[in-house]
Parts: C-alpha cells; structure tokens; sequence
C-alpha cells in the first residue's frame, strides 16, 4: 500500500495567524517545525498501520516548509513549486490512499482558522461542477480521479466538517476549536500528535481490510466557477482560452477532467496576479 500525505499548514497544532504560516515571519521558523512533527506523527502511524510507501507532499506557500532533516526517514518528501500537481503532487504515481494533514476551511466560512480557498488574497469562491468548494473538495476530487480515497484529515473542526462533507466516512482528527478565524482553543503537540498517530494507523489498517471511504468521483465534463475578490482579477483572468466571463468577479470554464480542470483552476489563479 502506497499513502500520500498531503500537508497544508493553517490547520497545522497551534497555528492561530497569518504571521504563524509567512515564510517572511519569526515566528513562523516555530511552526514549520511542528508541521513536520504532525507529519511525522501521521507516518509513525501509518506504518504501524500496515503502509508500505508514504510519499510526503508539503502544499503550503512555495512547499519548501518541511524540514527535510527532520522527516522519518521512512517517508519521501515533494518539495518546492510549481509542481505539475502541486498539493498533492504524486498522485498520479501509484498512490492506493491519501491523508490530509494540516487543512483549512474554504473561504468564507465562520469559525475556521484561516479559512480561504487557495489565495486569500484573490479567491472569494469556487464552484466545482455547481457545488461551492475548497482546497479540500479540489484536491480530494484530483485524489478519486486516481482512484485514491481520503482516508483522513487533520485540522480545525470546520475543516473536519468540511472534509466529513466531501468524504464520507473521513477519520476527522481536530487538533484545535477555532472561535474565529485567528482565534482558536489549542491542544498541545503533545496531545495532538498521539491522535494523528492513533488516527493514522486506524485508518490505514481499516482501509488494508477493505473498510474505507470511497473515492470522490466528479462528473465530466467538470466545470469550475471562479469568483475573484475584485474585477480587475476577473479581467486578468479572463485571458485564459475558453474561459466565461459570467459578471464583474466571475469567470467559468469547463474542462475534460479533474486533473485539467484543477490545472486550468490554478493558471487562472496566477493570472489574476496583481
Ligand atoms: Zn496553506
């Protein structure tokens, strides 16, 4: 059994603001470290579980946050962007299973630390094939286009919530209660990484005898609606080929799969780039 761990950092144990995830910021040197050790905790697990590859792929910011010298040397890293899959990079190599670690609600949602879909600074909402998602509903359908479920996921409990919506059956760990978006009561490293590791190796022997969550299927053609922040990101993003201008802020294209359509979502994304 070969598991991808894709890891985001919002949803990382301790994680509360901007400045704990910002390359540019002090105190984020503290938490890429603890970002590690959740992820760590999740592969101590998952091959107690029974896993026989985990391949590790850092999706945060530039996705060179995991310190390498610090990762269980059973596991692999994907580091460094772009990447042609980018958060789950890998996907496409033969991965029977993924597990989120470290995820963050959609943009907009009450209660969630951090909560925003891709860039905060950009993205106000996003449609796949008519039904509002996140990171977590975008990368959980790349994952079931492979045919590799989301057997878990570890973050505030609007994520959890969120995920549990995508994934039925999803093992929820929630390693903290967010009261707004940059407040949130804590559970220590401590604590946190002995659930992730219990967690991990559950879901992995579950799904090893056969009792796991399905994969996300999409429909295809797939379509994304993409509502920027302002209009002038629209009129940027608009030079995509065969994309639809549908008003000020949003755009519309259709794809002929989740791997294209998650592709096409992202170039859209950089060219609405200040
Ligand atoms: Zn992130």
């Amino acid at each position: 059994m070969k598991l991808l761990i894709a890891v985001d950092m919002e949803g990382i144990t301790g994680v509360v603001t901007w400045n704990h995830v910002d390359p540019s910021h002090a105190e984020y040197q503290r938490f890429r470290r603890l970002m590690t050790q959740d992820v760590n905790a999740a592969i101590r697990g998952a091959f107690l579980g029974g896993v026989d590859e985990v391949v590790v792929t850092d999706g945060h910011w530039n996705s060179d946050n995991i310190l390498i010298e610090e990762l269980d040397s059973r596991a692999r890293l994907n580091s460094g962007t772009p990447s042609p899959f980018s958060m789950v990079q890998g996907i496409d190599n033969g991965v029977d299973a993924a597990i989120f670690v470290g995820y963050h609600a959609r943009m907009g949602t009450a209660s969630a630390i951090l909560d925003h879909t891709w860039s905060s600074a950009r993205v106000q909402n996003v449609w796949l094939n008519g039904r509002l998602t996140g990171e977590i509903g975008l990368n959980s359908s790349v994952c079931g286009h492979f045919g590799a479920p989301v057997l878990m996921l570890t973050g505030d409990q609007s994520a959890n919530k969120e995920a549990a919506e995508w994934v039925t059956g999803i093992t929820n760990v929630i390693v903290k209660r967010a009261s707004s978006r940059w407040s949130a009561e804590l559970l220590p490293p401590e604590v946190t990484q002995k659930m992730i590791a219990e967690s991990a190796e559950r879901a992995v022997r579950g799904f090893r005898s056969g009792i796991s969550p399905a994969p996300v299927k999409t429909e295809t053609p797939v379509t994304i609606g993409l509502e920027f922040l302002n209009s002038d990101m629209a009129d940027k993003a608009i030079l995509m080929p065969g994309s639809s201008r549908i008003d000020g802020r949003k755009i519309e294209f259709t794809m002929p799969d989740m791997p294209s359509a998650y592709k096409a979502f992202r170039a859209a994304v950089t060219l609405a780039q200040r």
